[in-house]
């Protein structure tokens, strides 16, 4: 247990594998020996295309240039995800990546456009954030001042590629082949080795477990266990394929609510990757298949394929010599596309505990404790787009819309319909002005507002609101298209 850690060993080539191999080689590739093993046969979930902004600072710390990460991924900005029939059937907004308003420290700016709005006010919420405009306009620039906050769509398979390049020039020997057998110390449990197909053992002191669902090592080895949040998040089956682009990529994901689950289209620079999440006990796999091809964005590309899985997360991330990362470590569904910013933060957060000197209980302890606080704060975040819905037009809406939700989120929800208040907690990824996007955004407005918005003038409340959103309009107005702007910055054609 308290031998130093040299050999490590990836167990999965997929995002999750070739992010924690560029994270670790990176950053302490002159002292470690790392391997990673990954299986064509058996290959990668395929799907995975939508990020957060986030990501911007994780290649920042890879020294990834982002030009030529976007042109090798025919990747495309995204401002934001629009979300379509989920207050209602026909409701439609965007949960954008910007800041709505001006912050006053007191009280944020949502709290003032409640006061604004009950007088009359005909500009919503998003009106007042200029990404989230620009992203209804198709417009797209990078500025510093005010920064664009922005993140990724890309094409998965090409990231993993892309990183796995990156990965070998700093040291990474990757192995094709199969495991198909793990095996443990019997004194303490602890993974010893793999065994590959070929019959060649490759052991190791530490294991990263990105075999994506099945967890080959952390709970078919180790049985882990798994903490199920399928009552929350219904969903269990996407089917998903790619197709044609019939215009021009939009800088924003859409998610599309249909009537047990919802429809992803990410527009990459060639293609959109398109997929219908849904609840197989609400939809029968075949009905799901004629919804997602009755809603396709363009000419299909691919055969689509069926997943299936369950929301939750392993008990624990790390377990003994074996860390989790990506699907092997939890699944919370697509719908705030984070995933893969579990990955990264997960990889971050090892390399800053990495365990050199040998596994202490301590370190692990808090590893574990920082990641289910991340995850759980994201898992609130997507219960609440279910949970706040108004529609009852099916049996899974109104189940969504009626169940019990963990106490953390009610606690947030009755906050904000009480008194206007959001917040970011510490260590949260998603901002106060995320929250109250999506609260507003699907029916929840509040029924008070913080008592220093009544000591200033209604009419020059009003005044000033108008004239802010008109300025935030033209801003958005003068920026060039998404389409012109990935052309001169990123085009794949240029690779
Ligand atoms: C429907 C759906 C939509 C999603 N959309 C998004 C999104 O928009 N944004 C986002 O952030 N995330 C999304 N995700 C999650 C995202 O796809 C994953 O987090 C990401 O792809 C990482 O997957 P992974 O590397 O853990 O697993 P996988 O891609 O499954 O990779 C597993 C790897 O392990 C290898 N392997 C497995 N068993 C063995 C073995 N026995 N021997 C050798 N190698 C083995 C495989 O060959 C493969 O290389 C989505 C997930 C689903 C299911």
């Amino acid at each position: 247990m308290n031998l130093p850690i040299k050999k490590v060993v990836i167990a999965g080539g997929g995002t999750a594998g070739w992010m924690a191999a560029a994270t670790i080689s990176h950053h302490l590739g002159p002292v470690l020996d790392i391997r990673l093993i990954e299986s064509e046969e058996i290959g990668t979930v395929g799907v995975g295309e939508a990020t957060v902004p986030p990501m911007q600072t994780f290649h920042k710390l890879l020294n990834i240039d982002e030009q030529e990460f976007l042109r090798a991924t025919q990747g495309t900005f995204k401002l934001g995800i629009n979300f379509e029939n989920w207050g209602q059937k026909g409701d439609e907004y965007i949960h954008s990546f910007g800041i709505t308003g001006k912050e006053l420290w007191m009280a944020d700016f949502v709290h003032f456009w409640v006061k604004a709005k009950g007088m009359g006010l005909k500009q919503d919420y998003g009106d007042f954030c200029l990404e989230l405009q620009a992203a209804k306009m198709g417009k797209f620039a990078i500025t510093e001042n005010p920064r664009t906050n922005y993140a990724y769509h890309f094409n998965a398979s090409l990231y993993a590629k892309f990183l796995r390049k990156y990965s070998e020039a700093r040291g990474v020997r990757r192995t094709e082949g199969k495991i198909v057998e793990v095996a443990t110390h019997s004194d303490n449990g602890f993974i010893k080795s793999v065994t590959l197909a070929s019959g060649e053992v490759v052991e190791g002191d530490l294991f990263i477990d990105c075999t994506g669902f099945r967890g080959l090592l952390i709970e078919q080895t180790l049985h882990t266990g798994y903490e199920d949040w399928s009552q929350w998040l219904l969903n269990d089956s996407a089917i998903a394929s790619q197709t044609k682009n019939p215009g021009p990529a939009l800088p924003y994901t859409r998610a599309v609510a249909h009537q047990a689950g919802w429809q992803w289209h990410i527009p990459l620079q060639s293609r959109i990757g398109t997929g219908f999440v849904y609840c197989s006990k609400y939809i029968s796999d075949e009905d799901a298949r004629k919804t997602f091809i009755d809603n396709l964005p363009g000419e299909l590309i691919n055969e689509p394929i069926v997943l299936k899985f369950k929301t939750g997360r392993r008990k624990k991330s790390w377990n003994k010599n074996c860390i989790a990362l990506g699907l092997s470590s939890g699944f919370i569904e697509p719908l705030e596309s984070t995933s893969i910013h579990l990955i990264m933060n997960s990889a971050l957060r090892l390399v800053r505990f990495f365990p050199s000197n040998g596994i202490q209980e301590a370190n692990v302890a808090e590893y574990n404790q920082q990641t289910v606080n991340e995850i759980e704060r994201i898992r609130d975040f997507v219960i609440l787009h279910y949970k706040a819905t108004e529609r009852d037009d099916t049996p899974y809406w109104r189940y969504c819309r009626d169940m019990a939700i963990p106490e953390t989120l009610a606690h947030r929800i009755n906050l904000f319909k009480e008194t206007a208040i959001a917040y970011k907690a510490e260590g949260e990824i998603f901002f106060m002005d995320s929250w109250s996007q999506v609260m507003i955004g699907q029916r929840i407005i509040p029924s008070a507002y913080h008592p220093y918005v009544d000591a200033i003038n209604h009419q020059d409340l009003c005044k000033y609101m108008e004239e802010f959103s008109e300025d935030i309009k033209k801003r958005a107005m003068v920026l060039p298209s998404h389409e012109d702007f990935v052309r001169a910055y990123c085009s794949e054609n240029d690779a």
